[in-house]
């Protein structure tokens, strides 16, 4: 029998367990969770900082994020969304539907909540191939007292929208106003008659900027990407990225200036893995790309040891789906991994042919348009379903119509109709 240890109780955490659950008779599972409940960023709390515990808080939503995706193609493959929600719901739907989905597989008592894992090393033992893990946690409201358990595997789903990735940028130190990062933004009222810029127009930054707008005097939304052709609120225009700040105004790159009282900074996160040892061997360099990692899921030096959920700009639920299934199919033999120096190989080719795209490479997780070979790859290999082609298509049409419409988008309705079809509606 393993023992299998799962980092982390999101939905990725959730779906690691479900399908260690699916072979009984060979695994083990243990989830360890810092939270009193699962679901991890869709846990909405209005406190910023630190918890009641001492401990960060590890969830970035807001109080009226609505899903960026519709739920027909959030959802996990073999569970879906309540047909009678609408396509684009609130954060509050995701944590029903993800403590909906934990009942049904009935997951709950393989979870450890309110535990904080601390540390993970690797133990050498001659007679196997690969090391089994030493775990070393505590109770999050008794973080004196240790305890240590061993496992022969340990899927990580920590997340990784948590700890900021902030950028360096002149005069940060000599504005007056407030700055602050979108990991502590939680509603528009704090930003009432303020003029307000928000830096960075990825998901995030657009839906935040559009949220802030109802409140606030002015938002300026700056980035450094394509000019965003979607009718925006009145008060919200668009600049370049942040030159300098000055103590009341922010320069930007083709010379004009703003004035601000709160610069909002969507700039990302990082990578953090605070509980794995240096002997774990997992880098994560200045451009926060994660290495040695095979499909950028397995640790190639120790294969019982895999990420979830790291690769940025996918369709979250329905690749943890096929990840899981892969890293299990690893952890059980059932799939036979190349040479660790074909693995790396193979990583390295991954990384120069973004490179070679004129990626940069911070990008090295990015998957977009990458996604659905990288996912039915996965698939083929672990010898499970691949997405449905209807889940890809609206996935991608979504993804291409949604910065034609900011606004609206999310009135649109949308139903599967078969393996490779779907209709809108309003
Ligand atoms: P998380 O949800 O972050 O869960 C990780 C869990 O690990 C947490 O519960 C944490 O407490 C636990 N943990 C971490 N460290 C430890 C430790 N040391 N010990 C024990 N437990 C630990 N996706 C969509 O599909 N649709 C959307 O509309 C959408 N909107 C989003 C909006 C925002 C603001 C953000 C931040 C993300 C959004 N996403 C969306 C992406 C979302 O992050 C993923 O869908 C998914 O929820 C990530 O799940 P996860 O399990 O990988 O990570």
């Amino acid at each position: 029998m393993n023992r299998v240890a799962v980092i982390g109780a999101g939905a990725a955490g959730l779906c690691a367990l479900r399908h260690l659950r699916a072979k009984p008779s060979i695994f083990q599972p243990v989830a360890f969770e810092i939270g009193e409940k699962v679901g991890g960023t869709w846990v909405y709390t209005d406190r910023q900082g630190k918890d009641e515990n001492g401990l960060p808080i590890h969830s970035s939503m807001y109080r009226n994020l609505k899903t960026n995706l519709p739920k027909e193609v959030m959802a996990f493959p073999d569970f879906a969304f309540e047909k009678n929600l609408p396509s684009f719901i609130s954060h509050v739907e995701v944590m029903k539907y993800l403590e909906k989905y934990m009942h049904h597989f009935n997951l709950e008592p393989y979870i450890k909540s309110k535990t904080l894992v601390e540390r993970i090393e690797p133990v050498q033992n001659v007679t196997k191939e690969q090391p089994t893990w030493q775990l070393t946690y505590s109770d999050v409201t008794n973080q004196e007292k240790k305890h240590t358990e061993e496992f022969d595997g340990v899927i990580v789903c920590s997340g990784h929208y948590s700890v900021p990735l902030m950028p360096k940028l002149p005069g940060m130190n000599v504005f007056q106003g407030h700055q602050i990062h979108s990991h502590d933004y939680r509603e528009p009222g704090f930003f009432k008659d303020k003029k307000v810029v928000c830096l960075g127009a990825g998901a995030s930054g657009v839906d935040i900027a559009i949220d802030i707008s109802t409140q606030a005097e002015q938002v300026t939304l700056s980035h450094n990407k394509l000019w965003i052709t979607s009718p925006f609120p009145g008060n919200i225009k668009q600049k370049p990225g942040i030159k300098h700040l000055s103590e009341k105004s922010v320069t930007f790159r083709d010379g004009t200036i703003e004035d601000a009282d709160i610069v909002l900074y969507c700039t990302g996160y990082r990578f953090v893995y605070p509980f794995l040892t240096d002997e774990c061997n997992l880098e994560i360099d200045e451009n926060e790309r994660v290495t040695p990692l095979y499909k950028h899921l397995v640790h190639s030096q120790y294969t019982n040891l895999s990420f979830i959920g790291l690769c940025k700009i996918i369709c979250p639920f329905p690749s943890f789906h096929i990840q899981t299934q892969f890293a299990i199919s690893v952890l059980d033999g059932s799939l036979k991994l190349p040479s660790r120096e074909e693995m790396d190989a193979d990583a390295d080719y991954d990384f120069k042919k973004r490179m070679d795209e004129g990626l940069a490479p911070r990008h090295a997780h990015l998957m977009g348009p990458r996604q659905w070979k990288y996912t039915t790859e996965l698939a083929r290999m672990a010898n499970v379903d691949p997405i449905a082609k209807s889940v890809q298509e609206l996935f991608d049409m979504i993804h291409e119509t949604r910065v034609k419409d900011l606004i609206d988008y999310k009135k649109i309705n949308y139903e599967i109709t078969g393996p490779e079809t779907f209709r809108a509606y309003q």
